[in-house]
């Protein structure tokens, strides 16, 4: 049974429409699925009504939030959601907040990639979006469109990367805030890929009383070695060892598809009661 708990959709900086991504996971066979895009709920009402037609594929519920970084401003983490009811006005209230944040921070992207000698249209960057939730993927690929990289992979090296030169982090929530904001609307808060977190070392173990019921470790994009070191922690701090492929359908070489990865019905059945449901 595949179950694959962490994608994006064109919602936010994805390439597949919601109804695109479900017609994917029918055809790789995946049996639950959450579509969790940065900031936005805006993709599920179309995944759950494109979910209709394939009686095998459970659509869950979710969010990935960017929240500040505990300690360090050049850096940021991502905080998963799943079972949230996206009626929540809390919860409304803080993507709308943070998708704000996100086009004031993209302006600043750019103006620190002009001075770098990598000028771009505000305007472009927008379309590329059209309407999303803006990220650092919508101005790779204005770069890659203008000649400056060869590759969306290599807009990131140095420049658009979690401490590159035009890194700019975000202040608006912090990771407590954000787990506030998810049990708030019913959800279950899982930390998304910690090995991308800063000082993961430090955090996840304080993750418990935040409220934070699980962590990544089953992710696609880590190898043996590196979800062995996330399961022991998990265990060791009593977390849910969640996780899927991060699907973005970007395209790039060796990128995980749907149903790469993921827990086990096992821990899925433990999360939705964690959340209340099932
Ligand atoms: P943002 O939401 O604007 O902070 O952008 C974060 C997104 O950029 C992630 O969810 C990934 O889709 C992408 N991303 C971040 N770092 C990298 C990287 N080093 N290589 C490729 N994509 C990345
Ligand atoms: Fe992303
Ligand atoms: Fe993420
Ligand atoms: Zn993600």
């Amino acid at each position: 049974m595949k179950i694959d708990l962490h994608m994006h959709s064109t919602r936010s900086d994805g390439r597949l429409t919601p109804t695109e991504l479900v017609g994917v996971l029918a055809q790789r066979q995946v049996s639950v699925a959450s579509l969790t895009d940065h900031d936005s709920t805006e993709g599920l009402d179309e995944a759950v009504e494109a979910a209709a037609a394939h009686p095998g594929l459970r659509i869950v519920p979710g969010i990935e939030i960017s929240a500040s970084h505990p300690t360090r401003s050049d850096s940021d983490v991502h905080l998963l959601g799943y079972f949230v009811d996206r009626a929540d006005a809390g919860l409304q209230r803080q993507l709308t907040a943070l998708r704000e944040e996100r086009e004031e921070r993209g302006l600043r992207m750019l103006e620190r990639l002009a001075r770098l000698g990598y000028s771009l249209e505000w305007e472009r960057v927008r379309e590329l979006a059209a309407g999303a939730s803006i990220g650092r993927p919508h101005i790779a690929r204005a770069m890659v469109e203008r000649g400056y990289v060869a590759t969306y992979k290599e807009a990131f090296n140095g420049l658009l990367n979690n401490g590159g030169a035009a890194f700019v982090g975000r202040s608006g929530v912090t990771l407590e805030d954000a787990a506030h904001t998810i049990r708030n609307a019913g959800g279950a808060a899982v930390l998304a890929h910690p090995l991308y977190v800063e000082e993961y070392e430090t955090i996840v173990p304080r993750l418990p009383d935040m409220g934070i019921v699980g962590l990544e470790a089953h992710y696609a994009n880590y190898d043996e070695t590196e979800q062995r070191i996330l399961f022991d922690l998990a265990e060791r701090y009593g977390l849910l060892p969640c996780g899927g492929s991060d699907y973005h359908a970007m395209g790039t070489e060796n990128e995980a598809l749907p149903g790469a990865d993921g827990p086990p019905r096992e821990v899925f059945e433990a999360l939705e009661r964690l959340a209340g449901v099932g």
